[in-house]
């Protein structure tokens, strides 16, 4: 057995036990949220111990230098001493701008960082709340057209962050967030070369942002857009798509429903599968996948299949919190907001 230092108590662990494990099996208040190393909301500081390496895959030079480790990536390989993470060093802080919504399920979120953000269209950041609750976001505004920082937000019923968003956030309250973080942005190596990008949800905002990135920086192949929804309702940028794709040739936009009546102007079916009919050929494509995990998944190996080389599908999964077998809520004060 080991010791795992956190907060000033001691709990025993067996050798390989995953360590975010460790800590939500004794009730530790630490955030987490897709147990698979991508939201980034369980990165803290070994002060003592040897982090695994797979913990700090994603994680920057200079965090790595300083010790920092993804709790739901490491396993424990003796005794550790964990501590939370420095505020100063992985957070920022925005203030909110405006928030609306885009359609009934959608809000637009557009924070003022209080310093100048560093990105690609299409990374993302992780929102925290005040009480640390934290959520990845992907950014849909593009660093040299907007000044603020823009998000699109689905509300889950019950979801802790979005209900929050939906419900509680106001304009001027402020926010931390940590990031920018992810490969899936526009490279602009060939500006001749076919773009296919493909969304569902909101999956469609780092979509949103690297599209216009692609035709601002004066892309010249062709791009089409396939966002998908259940209904007509969630496809919450169609009017604004149909108004870029009239102003720009090499702009296709198709909406897709995948359930009830299709409007006229929308296919019926799954965005992915109506792309890959279309398209039965993508090789030398870039192929950009966002939002639903397993769409995500199962689309990378489909892109593989019709022609599409590994390094030009870029995807952005958006994986939601994991509970597996601990079902209990890391955050009981929320009740009281929802
Ligand atoms: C890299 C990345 C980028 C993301 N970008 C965006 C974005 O731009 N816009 C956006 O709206 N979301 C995005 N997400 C998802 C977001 O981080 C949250 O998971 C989402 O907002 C739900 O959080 P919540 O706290 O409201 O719900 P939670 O309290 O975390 O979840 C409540 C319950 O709903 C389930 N649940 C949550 N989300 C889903 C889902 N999509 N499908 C099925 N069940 C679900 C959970 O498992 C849980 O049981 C992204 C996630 C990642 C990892």
């Amino acid at each position: 057995m080991s010791d795992i230092r956190y907060g000033g108590q001691v709990y025993q662990a067996s050798l390989g036990e995953n360590v975010l494990d460790v800590l939500i099996r004794n009730k530790v208040n630490v955030p987490y949220s897709c147990r698979k190393g991508v939201c980034m909301s369980c990165i803290s500081r070994l002060d003592e111990g040897r982090p695994s390496p797979q913990s700090q895959d994603n994680l920057k030079t200079t965090l790595i230098e300083q010790n920092y480790f993804l709790a739901c990536k490491a396993t424990v390989t003796g005794n550790m001493t964990i501590a939370a993470p420095d505020d100063a060093t992985l957070y920022s802080r925005a203030r909110v701008k405006s928030i609306e919504k885009l359609s009934g399920e959608v809000t637009r979120l557009v924070l003022q960082p209080a310093t100048p953000l560093y990105y690609h269209a299409g990374q993302y950041v992780t929102l925290r709340r005040p009480d640390g609750l934290a959520r990845s976001y992907s950014l849909a505004s593009v660093p040299f057209l907007d000044t603020a920082l823009e998000f699109h937000i689905r509300h889950m019923p019950d979801g802790l962050m979005s209900n929050w968003i939906a419900k509680d956030l106001k304009e001027g309250d402020t926010l931390d967030f940590q990031g920018p973080t992810g490969n899936c942005f526009y490279v602009s190596d060939d500006p001749h070369k076919p773009i296919l990008l493909i969304g569902t949800g909101t999956g469609l905002a780092p979509l949103f942002g690297i599209l216009r990135d692609a035709l601002f920086s004066g892309h010249k192949g062709d791009i089409r857009l396939y966002h998908g929804s259940r209904l007509d309702v969630g496809l919450y940028l169609k009017k604004r798509l149909f108004e870029i794709a009239d102003q720009y040739r090499n702009f296709w936009y198709q909406p897709c429903v995948s359930s009830g009546v299709a409007p006229s102007e929308c296919k019926s079916g799954r965005a992915a599968d109506l792309a890959l009919e279309d398209l039965e050929d993508l090789s030398g494509w870039s192929v950009y996948l966002c939002g639903d995990p397993g769409m995500v998944k199962d689309t990378q190996r489909k892109a593989y299949l019709a022609g599409a080389a590994t390094r030009d599908i870029h995807s952005d999964a958006f994986e939601y919190r994991n509970m597996r077998e601990n079902k209990s809520d890391p955050y009981p004060n929320d009740r009281r907001k929802r």
